[in-house]
């Protein structure tokens, strides 16, 4: 079983999931799709019209290649109000900028004016009393505001590195190697949830516990004790800066919910619509496998799930069992056994699971997962949609066994 086939920004493992952001293959272009072009504030086009003006991607990151423009649109940022906007007069924005001239700041804010920041007139109160006035001054464009964002995140400017964590979490693969009671390519008991029995959190202490490292804003993580990788995901600089010791809790939150609306065919990245589909060669992924490592008890790789934005080429890579965690079955199913499946991290939801894919032409994997002698199997077809499920208590039936 190949347990790591490194792609580009980062992927999981067989019981991991990872992601990359292809490089742009997209080219700036015009659309004429059926959505509005949506737009906000005081540029009042003729929205009625449908239309889609493309600005030339050079042109607009020249805007903000000086120091006078990126603290302009970052000031900008930090007097957005409740409603959203941003509006400063000028004399706001000269005071907070570090400007010497009023000439010269004019001059940076001018061209600013157009991709990121529109100038807009006073406006009345919507009552009329003038006591919502607004003096004249400059908005946020949608683009502006996002670069000003992805500026304040330290997207672009800080590269974090930082020294592994011990996670609360036992190692999936020594986990699956020391029980070899199935073949499941998914993860090991989970530790530290309220619900969880406690008989079976006890044989887990003697487990190896996994650790993350932050490398260029990309966590890793693996097992010290088997030196295997289970994860590696892009985390923002942001994130990684702002959440000390709940690191791993909102580390696994952002990428579960990622995960999450790329199954539903949203681009988390962009909006963009998502094509998903199951692999069953873990090689294939045409990205420049390293090979990663090969495990020589398993001939047969896992199956992974796909996602791919059509708009912006961003990927992501997970094992079928995580792509099914937010199914209505499932967390059914382990509501009813007095657990929270949504406390379990992405890097170990629990050794029950297991996956089998039972035919190629056309694809379709059975996922599994067992409490109590209470079963659950999903079957998910090559789109990664679940197309069945049944459930039923394993001693009553052999028509749900696990592989
Ligand atoms: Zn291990
Ligand atoms: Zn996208």
């Amino acid at each position: 079983m190949t347990q790591s086939d490194a792609d580009g920004d980062g992927q999981f493992a067989t019981s991991a999931t990872g992601e990359r952001s292809r490089a742009g293959t997209n080219r700036d272009r015009s659309t004429s799709g059926d959505s509005s072009d949506e737009r906000t504030g005081g540029d009042s086009s003729d929205v009625s019209l449908e239309r889609t003006e493309i600005i030339d991607s050079s042109s607009a990151f020249q805007a903000v290649g000086h120091e006078i423009r990126a603290e302009i649109l970052e000031n900008q940022l930090h007097a957005l109000e409740d409603d959203g906007l941003s509006r400063q007069t000028f004399a706001d924005l000269f005071a907070a900028s570090s400007a010497d001239t009023s000439a010269g700041f004019a001059y940076h804010l001018e061209k600013l004016v157009g991709p990121f920041l529109r100038k807009v007139d006073a406006t009345d109160d919507s009552d009329g009393d003038d006591d919502g006035r607004r003096e004249p001054g400059y908005e946020f464009t949608y683009a502006g505001l996002k670069i000003a964002r992805a500026i304040q995140t330290g997207a672009y400017t800080r590269r974090i590195d930082s020294p592994p964590i011990e996670l609360d979490d036992p190692c999936p693969f020594c986990t699956r190697d020391r029980s070899s009671a199935s073949t499941s390519s998914s993860v090991s008991a989970e530790s530290g949830s309220a619900f969880e029995p406690e008989d079976e959190r006890e044989h887990e202490h003697e487990l190896p516990t996994l650790e993350a490292q932050t490398v260029d804003n990309v966590v890793t993580i693996t097992c010290p004790d088997c030196d295997r990788q289970v994860l590696r995901l892009q985390f923002p600089p942001s994130g990684l800066e702002s959440h000390g010791d709940d690191l791993p809790a909102a580390f696994d939150r952002h990428h579960r919910y990622r995960l999450a609306t790329m199954s539903d065919g949203v681009c988390p990245e962009c909006g963009g619509d998502v094509a998903s589909r199951v692999s069953t060669l873990s090689t294939e992924s045409g990205a420049g496998s390293t090979g990663g490592e090969t495990a020589g008890e398993h001939s047969q790789t896992p199956p992974q799930v796909v996602h791919t934005c059509n708009q912006c080429q961003h990927e992501l890579r997970c094992p079928v069992t995580l792509s099914i965690l937010e199914h209505p079955s499932v967390i059914s199913f382990y509501h009813d056994h007095g657990i929270d499946i949504r406390n379990r991290p992405l890097w170990n939801v629990g050794p029950e699971w297991a996956e089998t894919v039972l035919s190629k032409e056309p694809i379709c994997v059975r996922v599994v997962t067992e409490r109590a002698g209470d079963v659950l199997a999903l079957y998910v077809d090559g789109t990664s949609q679940v197309v069945e499920t049944q459930r039923s208590a394993s001693d009553e039936s052999g028509a749900i066994d696990r592989d």
